[in-house]
């Protein structure tokens, strides 16, 4: 059986014409699955008999099982999707005023292993298919639209951010085809600036998503120097900042915005001085040589969400609205990140899915322990306990 909820609109049109249809019969069925999020082929009375017997015969429309979904008292719901295998991803649902945005994940556990993120932690399992992905907007919307009693042609939701768990641009392959179907007018027809891609700095996917898919970008920066970065995202070493605000700038030629949004969780005594918010004035506004060019963008700072064993804690608000003035005066609009979802540990960071099978996480902690132990350990926690130690 293939999954439908795996194609975007230009494959499934090949799928259906493997099958002997004409391609528009592929937009009849996209807009079923993704505007009315229909799934039982008889139903769809549009498309000629013998193709829907085909598709009874040969195709599916499968969702993920919901593992379970927790309300917080904000009106914030968070999914745990059983993806299998003992493992399961989070999907946040954050209701504000005129729009819906969802939190979509893109990979089970992640590579990157940043110090102060729970994803991180975890470690990583695998890439999630193009069908995972879409199936967490696709279970999202037209649950939501159920309970909200929503009308035709009315959305539950508006924006979508790949800011769940994994690093989106680390799993490519997949996630651009769930870009096309969210952007596809016969799918969930969301404009470009209304779905951001969220990266740690995957330079070349960065180069390659604006050719192939350009959507808008939030580049994760946490530091404003790569000795820093380095300890907090260690995929700075590969990709250090030049290299990272040079794609950056690159991206905006084609960005549907003409900014690019920086995001820096604010830890305390670690990256939240006012002197490391000068420092990354600098770094965003330049001064206007080639060698620091700057890069047009606007600043959200997300205060620090705590999880167990991160042995971080969340910068103070004063130091946070401190760090905020100085990036403000300096010309940058700079916003704090509400936490939404507190109660359900679904605010950014948080999202570890936790379940079922407690010993693989447990092997991959282990794993990633003593893959640690192996780098030098003044290098790999210097900067960082240098500031604590500071405090
Ligand atoms: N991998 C991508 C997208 C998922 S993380 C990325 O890193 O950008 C989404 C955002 O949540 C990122 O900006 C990330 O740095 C931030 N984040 C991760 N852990 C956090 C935590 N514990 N508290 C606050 N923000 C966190
Ligand atoms: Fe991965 Fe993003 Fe978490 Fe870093 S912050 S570990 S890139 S999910």
């Amino acid at each position: 059986m293939v999954n439908l909820l795996q194609f975007d609109r230009g494959a499934l049109g090949d799928w259906c014409e493997q099958q002997g249809e004409q391609p528009f019969r592929a937009t009849q069925l996209f807009r079923w699955i993704h505007q009315r999020g229909a799934r039982d082929f008889a139903a769809m009375t549009d498309l000629a008999k013998s193709f829907r017997e085909k598709l009874v015969a040969a195709a599916e429309v499968a969702a993920l099982p919901v593992a379970s979904e927790q309300v917080a008292d904000d009106g914030t719901i968070k999914w745990l999707f059983d993806v299998g295998g003992g493992d399961a991803v989070e999907t946040v649902f954050i209701p504000e005023a005129g729009r819906g945005t969802l939190c979509i994940s893109s990979q089970a556990g992640c590579a990157v292993n940043c110090r102060f993120c729970a994803t991180g932690h975890q470690g990583f399992s695998r890439n999630l298919t193009t069908a995972e992905i879409i199936a967490q907007l696709w279970h999202a919307e037209f649950e939501l639209r159920r309970r909200l009693a929503l009308g035709q042609g009315e959305r539950a939701i508006t924006n979508v951010v790949m800011m769940g768990m994994g690093e989106p641009l680390q799993n490519y392959a997949a996630v651009v085809p769930a870009l096309k179907v969210m952007l596809d007018d016969h799918g969930y027809g969301l404009s470009r600036r209304r779905v951001t891609v969220s990266t740690s700095g995957v330079v070349p996917m960065i180069d390659r998503l604006r050719d192939d898919c350009p959507v808008a970008l939030a580049v994760s920066l946490h530091a404003p120097d790569d000795a820093l970065r380095d300890e907090l995202v260690p995929l700075n070493r590969k990709y250090p900042i030049a290299e990272l605000l040079a794609s950056a700038r690159g991206y905006l030629e084609r960005a549907p915005r003409d900014f690019i949004t920086i995001e820096y969780c604010m830890l305390d005594r670690v990256n939240d001085s006012p002197a490391q918010a000068r420092a990354l004035l600098a770094l965003l506004r330049g001064d206007g040589s080639s060698a620091n060019p700057g890069l047009p963008s606007k600043v959200n700072l997300i205060p620090f969400n705590p999880f167990p064993a991160s042995g971080l804690a969340r910068s103070p608000a004063e130091r946070v609205a401190a760090f905020a003035k100085v990036l403000h005066d300096g010309g940058i609009v700079t916003t704090i990140r509400k936490t939404r979802g507190d109660d359900i540990a679904a605010a950014c960071g948080q999202l570890a899915g936790e379940v079922q099978d407690r010993t693989r996480v447990a092997e991959r902690r282990a794993h990633a322990a003593s893959a640690r132990v192996a780098a030098p350990l003044s290098r790999r926690r210097g900067p960082v306990a240098a500031e604590r130690g500071r405090a």
